[in-house]
C-alpha cells in the first residue's frame, strides 16, 4: 500500500460482534478486525468500543490519522442519518436514542457518517459485489428477519422515512403468518428465520417422515433455515418443501420489486441464499411465470459476493461516496 493513499474505516455493529474494516480508496479491504460487543442496560457501550477498537487498529496497522477520510458505521436498526442518530436497534436497545456520530467522532478529528445495515450491505454489493457493472439493484437480506435495499440510477435509495427497500414487509399473502411489524403475511413472516422453522413444523405436524426430526433436538431447538437447507441438499421431501415455498414467496415478492424499480439484477444475500439451486430454482421458476410483463431475466436474480464482509465494506464505501 501507498504510504499516502487514502483510507476509510467501516463499521460494521451487530447485536453479538462488530467489525472494522479499512477500505482503500480503490475499494480494496486492506484490514478486518472483529470484536465481541460489550453490552449494558442502558448506555450505548458498543458505540463507545467501536471509537476505541478503531483507534486500535489504526495504530495497529500503522495508518496516519491524515490517511483516514472518514468514519463509516452501519448500524443495526433504523437510523436518522443526518441528526446521525440511531432510531431503534432491536439487538442492542441500548443504542435507542443514541447520538452515533456524536459518540464515535468524540476520539477523532473525522467526519463520521452512519446508516442502516442493510442499507450498507445494498452499497457495498452495488460498488464492490454482484452489482459493480450494474446501476439498478434491488437486495434481500434473508436472515432471522428480511431486510433489503434498492440502488437507482448507482445510489442506494431510502426515501423520505428512510422505509424504501424493506422489502421483508411486502405483503405476499394478505391473510398470512403474523409479522412482527404487527402486519400479516409479510414476507419477513413467511421466510425469516422464523417463518421458516413454521413451515417445517407444519410439514412434520402432519406426520411426514424427515431427518429434520431427529436432527432439531427434543424440543426443536436447533431447527434453522440453515439446518432445512442442509437436509433439503441431501434430497429430504419436507426441507424441500419449505424451500420450495419459501423460494415462491420470495419469487412473489421479487416480482413486485421488478414492476416497481426496474432492476437491472437482484441479488440475494445471507445465510440461507447461500443453499444455491435448491432456493434460486423455485424464486427463478416463480419470477418468470409471474413477471411476464416485464419480461425479466431471471439469470439476472443472483447470490450476493461479499458475504459476512459486506457490512465493512458498505459502511466504509459511505465515506468514499460522500468524501473521496
Ligand atoms: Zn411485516
Amino acid at each position: 500500500m501507498a504510504r499516502a493513499e487514502k483510507v476509510a474505516v467501516g463499521v460494521d455493529l451487530g447485536g453479538t460482534t462488530f467489525s472494522i474494516g479499512l477500505l482503500s480508496t480503490a475499494g480494496e479491504l486492506l484490514a478486518e478486525h472483529s470484536y465481541d460487543t460489550p453490552r449494558s442496560e442502558d448506555e450505548p457501550l458498543a458505540l463507545a468500543a467501536a471509537a476505541s477498537a478503531i483507534g486500535g487498529v489504526l495504530e495497529q496497522e500503522t495508518i496516519a490519522p491524515d490517511r483516514v477520510l472518514g468514519i463509516g458505521v452501519g448500524i443495526p436498526g433504523p437510523v436518522d442519518p443526518e441528526a446521525g442518530i440511531v432510531k431503534t436497534a432491536p439487538n442492542l436497545p441500548e443504542l435507542d436514542g443514541a447520538n452515533a456520530v456524536e459518540i464515535v467522532g468524540e476520539q477523532f478529528d473525522l467526519p463520521v457518517l452512519i446508516a442502516n445495515d442493510a442499507y450498507c450491505a445494498t452499497l457495498a454489493e452495488l460498488r464492490y459485489g454482484s452489482g459493480r457493472d450494474v446501476a439498478n439493484l434491488v437486495m434481500l437480506t434473508l436472515g432471522t428477519g428480511v431486510g433489503g435495499g434498492i440502488a437507482l440510477d448507482n445510489r442506494v435509495r431510502r426515501g423520505p422515512r428512510q422505509i424504501m427497500g424493506e422489502v421483508g414487509h411486502i405483503i405476499v399473502e394478505p391473510d398470512g403468518r403474523r409479522c412482527g411489524c404487527g402486519n400479516h403475511g409479510c414476507l419477513e413472516a413467511l421466510v425469516g428465520r422464523d417463518g421458516m422453522v413454521n413451515q417445517a413444523l407444519r410439514l412434520l405436524e402432519h406426520g411426514r417422515p424427515s431427518v429434520l426430526s431427529e436432527r432439531a433436538g427434543p424440543r426443536h431447538e436447533r431447527r434453522s433455515p440453515k439446518l432445512i437447507s442442509e437436509a433439503a441438499d441431501e434430497g429430504d421431501k419436507v426441507a424441500l418443501e419449505v424451500m420450495q415455498t419459501s423460494g415462491h414467496y420470495l419469487g412473489v415478492a421479487i416480482c413486485s420489486c421488478i414492476v416497481l424499480c426496474d432492476p437491472d439484477l437482484v441479488v440475494l444475500g445471507g445465510g440461507i441464499a447461500a443453499a444455491g439451486e435448491v432456493l434460486f430454482a423455485p424464486i427463478r421458476r416463480t419470477v418468470r411465470h409471474r413477471s411476464q410483463i416485464s419480461g425479466f431475466d431471471v439469470s439476472k436474480i443472483v447470490p450476493a459476493e461479499l458475504g459476512n464482509e459486506a457490512g465493512v465494506y458498505g459502511a466504509g464505501a459511505l465515506v468514499l461516496d460522500e468524501l473521496a
